[in-house]
């Protein structure tokens, strides 16, 4: 009998990664995240349905779009604009547009489909020990497409990491462990109600599945993104440094000093909320912080 397809919702997938995880990786990324960071690089990670992107600055006004749309769905006055109450996403739009000013973010693949593109570049994984990063959006948010693909890569002896918000249940998080080679664990904020004001959830089980992992011997590396006025304060860092200290088994913690780029991307998307702009931390704040957690006896690098 043939076997069920298992199938899931990804945005992208990226060859030749160098900075998700160790040596050259193909990182899949998932689509859909039950947390909901204004900070996020990833926004088209976030939603797990498909959506459109509108790339205002590719759009030449042309009109092709417009008489196309089933649902009269397009206006164009000084920019493109789409009434999402009348788009059901059918596409018309998109096979129109040759400046690719609309894009559909988000497409179903199978777990074949995936390890088709995974298997491509089995030789770089092996010459520089590299493999395959599972990023989103949240991987585990589509646990049985994830757990099909982790378990193909182990079949095949490719290496894989998880780059995970950890806010997953204990089960399904422990469940998959045994297929992990790495998680890539992101801590945010210490304080709980500051966690969930920003990012939408609690942090509680987001920190007991990190001690949980570590207990059980699994490989780690905490990435602690620092955001200017959101979690560079003492108190935070302090809770950070004596947390981390806590934890049995914990090598590697990664500093990833906040950027803006991605901004844009929350605007093609049209969010309904705001990106949180500001500028990046200075150097010399990313060395304070890095030297104030390493005094917790922690070893600290500077990026991912
Ligand atoms: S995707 Fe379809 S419904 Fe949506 S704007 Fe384009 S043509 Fe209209
Ligand atoms: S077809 Fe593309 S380039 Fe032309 S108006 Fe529509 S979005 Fe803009």
């Amino acid at each position: 009998m043939k076997k069920p397809l298992i199938k899931g919702m990804i945005f992208d997938i990226k060859r030749y990664a160098i900075h998700d995880g160790p040596g050259i990786r193909t990182t899949i990324f998932f689509k859909g995240c039950p947390l909901h960071c204004p900070w996020c690089h990833n926004p088209e990670g976030i939603k797990k349905e498909q959506e459109i992107m509108l790339w205002q600055d590719r759009c030449t006004k042309c009109g092709d779009c417009v008489p196309v749309c089933p649902h009269s769905a397009i206006s164009i006055d000084r920019e493109i604009s789409i009434d999402w109450g009348k788009c059901d996403l059918c596409g018309e739009c998109i096979k129109v547009c040759h400046p690719k000013a609309i894009e559909i973010v988000g497409r179903e693949v199978t777990s074949e489909e995936v390890m088709g593109e995974i298997e491509k570049d089995i030789i770089f994984y092996e010459e520089s020990g590299g493999g395959v990063t599972f990023s989103g959006g949240e991987p585990f948010f589509q646990p049985k497409f994830l757990e099909a693909l982790l378990k193909e890569c182990k079949k095949r002896y490719i290496n894989t990491a998880v780059d995970t918000s950890g806010y997953v249940s204990k089960e399904i998080l422990l469940g998959l462990s045994e297929y992990v080679d790495l998680f890539l664990y992101d801590l945010k904020i210490m304080d709980s109600k500051k966690h969930n004001k920003y990012t939408g959830v609690p942090n509680e089980l987001i920190l007991e599945n990190l001690r949980e992992l570590l207990k059980r011997g699994k490989r780690v590396n905490v990435r602690l993104p620092l955001i200017p006025e959101l979690n560079d304060d003492r108190k935070n860092i302090e809770k950070t440094g004596e947390f981390l200290a806590s934890l049995p088994n914990l090598k590697g913690v990664n500093l990833l000093p906040y950027h803006n780029t991605w901004v844009n991307k929350f605007k093609r998307l049209s969010r309904e909320w705001k990106p949180y702009i500001i500028s990046p931390p200075s150097r010399e704040k990313v060395e304070e912080v890095k030297s104030k957690l390493e005094k917790y006896g922690l070893e600290i690098k500077i990026g991912g």
